[in-house]
């Protein structure tokens, strides 16, 4: 029997509440199949740690994170504290220093729940969409001279590699030919910013040639935002950039019904370092202690951890109780429901040791 090791990182806000949850969601899985097993290890690390002792984690916390087979994250972010200074303390550190370059976030309207766009429900909007996550925007380049002074310039620099452009666009494309519909969209602002983005349409087009079978296009992350609403069908895989992804995916989570749904794997394909597993919301203090937190993306990011770990069939099983119990109506308000994030994980839970599914 195989076992894991799982470094489970709540941090922030609801981020407890919802991993609490899919950690017992996962244990449930572990003893109905009785292939697997799990040795969680907790980790305090986030902003009430910042506040104690002025680091969100200890100095060596990736070097720790090193010997786990993946990492369960719940969310960053505190109302008395920067957001610039819990992002860059603990999750971007992670992602960067693990270089888990690609960030995978599947978007699709789960049966039960309702999109905000009229007429549109399950199987009208499938989407994965694949985020670069080790460079660009987020590079972390940039400053501030004459800080605070009239004369005060700010920059923020994106960085795009040629190596770093290429091995996203090959991860999108073989990810767009697993799919059945065999179909990427490029995302890019390259009417604009002449330098970065024009070299991302150039190297989609050289990656392109390896992967005859895939039909592309091209998008204006502008024009985009206007398709995912009118024309959900149309699109199926996209990548993008790290901040043209990052809001196309808060966009596409809305879309499917709301955050609370919408998860994302930071992932390191050549599986060199742990790979990061998370919902794509935030730490959410409107919410934080209610016990409503939806915990439906923290669910479907662990079924994208075990399928990760290769337990493709827990996976199946984790999102067949999460449709299950979305089509009954157990959920919480933010999906119109009256449900709390316990009655929903109990009836996920109560589905998944179900023998019909
Ligand atoms: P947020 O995602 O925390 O919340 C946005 C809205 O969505 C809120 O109304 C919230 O109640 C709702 N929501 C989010 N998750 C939900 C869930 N699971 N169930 C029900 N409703 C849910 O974004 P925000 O309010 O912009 O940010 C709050 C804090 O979180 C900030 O400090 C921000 O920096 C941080 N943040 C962290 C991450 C991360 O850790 N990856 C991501 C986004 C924001
Ligand atoms: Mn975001």
């Amino acid at each position: 029997m195989k076992t894991y090791r799982i470094a489970a990182i709540p941090a922030d806000g609801i981020g407890p509440e919802v991993i609490a949850a899919g950690l017992q969601a996962i244990e449930t899985l572990a003893k109905r199949d009785g292939g697997f097993t799990l040795d969680v290890t907790q980790f305090d690390w986030g902003s009430d740690r910042y506040k104690r002792t002025g680091a969100l984690m200890p100095e060596d916390g990736t070097e720790q994170l090193k010997k786990f087979d993946a990492i369960f994250f719940g969310a960053v972010g505190a109302p008395d504290v920067p957001d610039h200074v819990t992002l860059w303390g603990l999750r971007l550190p992670i992602c960067q220093g693990f270089d888990q370059y690609a960030n995978v976030r599947p978007t699709r309207i789960l049966p039960g729940i309702s999109s905000p766009l009229a007429g549109v429900g399950p199987g009208d909007l499938d989407w994965v969409i694949v985020r670069e996550n080790s460079e660009g925007e987020y590079s972390g380049h940039g400053g501030r001279a004459h800080k605070g002074l009239p004369e005060e310039v700010g920059t923020e620099v994106a960085i795009f590699t040629r190596v770093g452009v290429t091995r996203i666009m090959r991860y999108a494309f073989k990810l767009a030919q697993s799919r059945p519909r065999k179909f990427l969209t490029v995302v890019t602002k390259s009417n604009a910013q002449r330098f970065g983005m024009v070299m991302w349409d150039e190297i989609a087009a050289e990656v392109s040639r390896e992967f005859p079978d895939v039909r592309w296009d091209k998008m204006l992350v502008d024009a985009m935002t206007v398709r995912m609403v009118r024309d959900p069908k149309s699109l199926d895989t996209i990548v993008a950039t790290n901040l043209h992804a990052d809001i196309l995916s808060d966009l596409a989570g809305a879309l499917a019904g709301s955050l609370g749904v919408a998860p994302t794997a930071n992932i390191d394909p050549e599986r060199r370092y742990p790979s990061m597993f998370e919902p794509i919301h935030g730490s959410a203090f409107d919410i934080t202690g209610k016990g409503i937190a939806n915990p439906v993306a923290t669910f479907w990011t662990a079924a994208q951890m075990l399928e990760h770990l290769g337990e493709n069939a827990a996976a199946d099983r984790l999102m067949r109780a999460v449709e299950k119990v979305c089509e009954d109506g157990t959920m919480t308000p933010d999906v119109g429901g009256t449900a709390n994030t316990q009655q929903v994980t109990d009836a996920v839970c109560d589905a998944i040791r179900g023998s019909n599914i």
